[in-house]
């Protein structure tokens, strides 16, 4: 008998803004069906739904003005499993500081994160990162990428870095909780899937 596989089934991402084609890609390569979500309708029937890296500010406007961020609410409280990239990672936090004042936070984990917290002098920085439960390092690419600040009861830090510029600094970079998994950099970029994989786990229940 073949080897047991994933049912990924059909996964949305969030494509209102950002690096989305770069996740379907990931998505596509892993098996799975990929659905771009631009309104409530494109939200029926997905098995995981991925936020991806672009702009938390502009994202939060866009999904106001197009009523996406009723159904998201509705998602979280579901459980549906999700995973948020960079600003997706922002907007499934649930408080995220130097943003506008009526930026969206959907509290999917319960993260307290500084928006572009890496500071200016390192706007930008690649490095390879440790992630627990995964069996080589992952090439990680920060950019403008925010800041956890404090991480809540049931939150797992799967990854840590030493912030550049500030010795003795470590901060968490991969967190999961329940369903929800989040990176402050862009696996997608690379064209990493690993943890889209853990993702499709969650939606198998493992
Ligand atoms: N700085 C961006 C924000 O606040 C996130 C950057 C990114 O996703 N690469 O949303």
């Amino acid at each position: 008998m073949a080897e047991r596989r994933h049912r990924p089934g059909r996964v949305g991402v969030l494509g209102l803004q950002g690096d989305v084609s770069e996740h379907q890609k990931v998505l596509a390569d892993l098996g799975a069906e990929t659905v771009v979500v631009r309104r409530p309708g494109d939200l029926a029937a997905l098995t995981a739904l991925v936020l991806p890296g672009g702009e938390s500010t502009t994202m939060s406007m866009l999904l106001e003005s197009s009523g996406l961020d009723r159904e998201l609410e509705k998602l979280v409280a579901d459980g549906l499993p999700m995973l948020g990239t960079c600003a997706g990672m922002i907007l499934l936090s649930a408080e995220a500081l130097d943003g506008r004042p009526d930026q969206r936070c959907f509290g999917a984990i319960d993260l307290k994160v500084r928006r572009n917290g890496f500071g200016r002098q390192v706007r930008s920085f690649e490095t390879e990162l440790e992630v627990k439960g995964l069996d080589a390092p992952m090439h990680a690419v920060f950019i403008r990428a925010p800041v956890v600040e404090e991480t809540g009861e049931g939150v797992e830090v799967l990854a840590e870095v030493d912030v550049p510029g500030r010795p003795g600094e470590r901060r968490p970079v991969v967190c999961a909780a329940g369903p929800v998994i989040v990176s402050s950099f862009h696996p997608e970029l690379e064209g990493d899937g690993r943890l889209h994989e853990l993702l499709l786990k969650k939606v198998e229940g493992d």
